[in-house]
């Protein structure tokens, strides 16, 4: 066999699941399809990390709220930014109040603790900044915020430091079933291995069987405010959900704003616009940076092991709080994969990333002992963000290093800013074409066809 492990799809839970069974001696690979791990999930996600209290799902509640009390000590150990922030759940009206007691009720039978009902008075006194009309509120402390890409990446960061193999830019065509395991067709390659773990939304390998599950999808509209605004929100605010809308209001981790509108039909500008104002004070059209659409996920979610004993699982559907879930189903999912190989916990497992500097992050006499080793650490590429070249190169040559420039913007926030990248966007593309000895019209945004510079029109060398 080629691996005792195959991972299909390199998303937050592929790269949870592999970092979990790197902790064994097993020969374990991941196959994503995009050039990077985690391309999905960084840019369109509103980073809460949810305590169960507003999820309609008994059991996905119950898996969000062991999250919530894993996601602290993973940040922490991983170096990442874990913000603890309250949350706001308000009604408006008199039906939403009626439905916000009812979901206070479930979540104290639930066993959700730190969660409190809030009059007017009290509410106005821990979000200032909302406008009158909210009649109730159930406040909770035990939410927070998160950047779900660095969780994402760390995990594959340990992973691959820990022998796991990642195939990136390959993509899966087919399972099958062959007499000791599997075979795996992909664009460039086929493995056999003992057993697979599908995180790949694809129902419709050999191996399938028809399990099917309920998808809940509904439109979603973000507003990005603009960090000048000096909106000042502390908590993460929801509105009781009617007719499938719903409002969220989101402090997010580099302290900016985001509001995000949920509907069962498509949300023009004007009309998400307007809501909001309805919603929060002070909001004009002026104070918004950019919006962009997506869609919410409520899906069930299955772990399916209707085929363990072949030696294939496979999570299945799409959930809007499943960055809270992901320690959670990548334990189960490792239990059941361990139990089912003959295999023991390694001794030289390392459960440390590799350290990392933020410049934007550190005093300046810190700052200096940095540039003294090592220049490149003196050289700011993106001056909105304050980043340095240093912190580029490293994006480059740590493990599971970006090789694309949505890749080091992620892992650096370069490109981030005001200027949205106008200033940094070429020094990028240069530092990692040189970085990875290609020449600039190979270097790609994020996959294959979005090349930076299409083609060379003079005959500079050099940009
Ligand atoms: C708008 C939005 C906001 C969200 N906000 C939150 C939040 O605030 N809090 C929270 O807890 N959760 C949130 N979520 C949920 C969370 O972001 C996603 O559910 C989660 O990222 C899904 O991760 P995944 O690994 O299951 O799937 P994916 O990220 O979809 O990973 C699957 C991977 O498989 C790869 N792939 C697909 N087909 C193939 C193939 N044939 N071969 C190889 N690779 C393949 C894909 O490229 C992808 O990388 C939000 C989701 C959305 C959409």
């Amino acid at each position: 066999m080629d691996y005792d492990v195959i991972i299909l799809g390199g998303g937050i839970v592929g790269c949870a699941v592999s970092y979990e069974l790197s902790k064994y001696n097993l020969n374990i690979a991941l196959i994503e399809k995009d050039y990077d791990i985690a391309d999905d999930v960084a840019l369109i996600n509103s980073s809460i990390v949810y305590d169960g209290l507003e999820c309609e799902d008994t059991l996905l509640a119950k898996l969000e709220l062991i999250g919530n009390k894993l996601i602290p000590g993973l940040a922490s150990k991983f170096n990442i930014c874990f913000k603890k922030k309250g949350y706001l759940l308000v009604a408006n009206n008199r039906e939403s109040e009626k439905r916000l007691t009812e979901i206070y009720c479930t979540a104290l039978k639930r066993g959700i603790k730190n969660i409190h009902l809030l009059n007017p008075k009290e509410i106005y006194k821990v979000e200032p900044g909302l406008n009158e009309n909210i009649r109730k509120a159930i406040y909770s402390e035990n939410t927070g915020i998160i950047s779900p890409y660095d969780l994402a990446i760390s995990y594959g960061e340990i992973a691959f430091d820990n022998g796991v193999n990642f195939k990136l830019g390959e993509e899966v065509l087919d399972i099958e079933n062959i007499s000791k395991g599997f075979k795996v067709i992909t664009n460039k390659n086929k493995f056999t291995c003992n057993m697979v773990l599908n995180t790949t939304p694809r129902e419709n390998y050999s191996i399938d069987s028809q399990n099917k599950i309920n998808k809940d999808r509904k439109y979603l509209k973000y507003f990005l405010i603009d960090k000048n605004t000096k909106k000042d929100y502390r908590n993460i605010i929801s509105t009781v959900e009617e007719n499938c809308g719903k409002m969220f209001l989101m402090p997010t981790s580099q302290d900016g704003l985001l509001i995000g509108i949920k509907d069962n039909k498509k949300i023009s500008y004007e009309g998400a616009l307007q809501k909001i104002k309805g919603f929060i004070k002070d909001i004009s059209e002026q104070d918004i940076e950019s919006s962009y659409d997506s869609l919410f996920y409520n899906d069930s979610l299955i772990i399916d092991d209707s085929l363990i004993d072949k030696g294939y699982i496979k999570v299945i559907g799409k959930h809007y709080g499943q960055i809270t879930m992901t320690p959670v189903i990548a334990n189960i999912v490792c239990e059941t994969i361990v139990n089912n190989l003959n295999c023991v916990l390694k001794k030289d497992f390392v459960d440390r990333r590799r350290e990392f500097y933020r410049f934007r992050d550190l005093s300046n006499d810190d700052r200096k002992k940095i540039i003294r080793l090592n220049k490149s650490y003196g050289r700011i590429i993106c001056y909105c963000g304050k980043i340095t070249e240093g912190e580029i190169i490293d994006a480059i040559r740590r493990p599971l290093g970006a090789r694309t420039v949505e890749g080091i913007k992620r892992r650096t926030g370069a490109g981030f800013g005001n200027c949205m990248g106008s200033q940094c966007l070429c020094k990028i593309t240069s530092i990692l074409s040189r970085e990875i000895n290609k020449d600039m019209i190979y270097i790609v945004k994020d996959s294959k066809n979005s090349n930076i510079v299409k083609g060379r029109i003079k005959e500079f060398n050099e940009m």
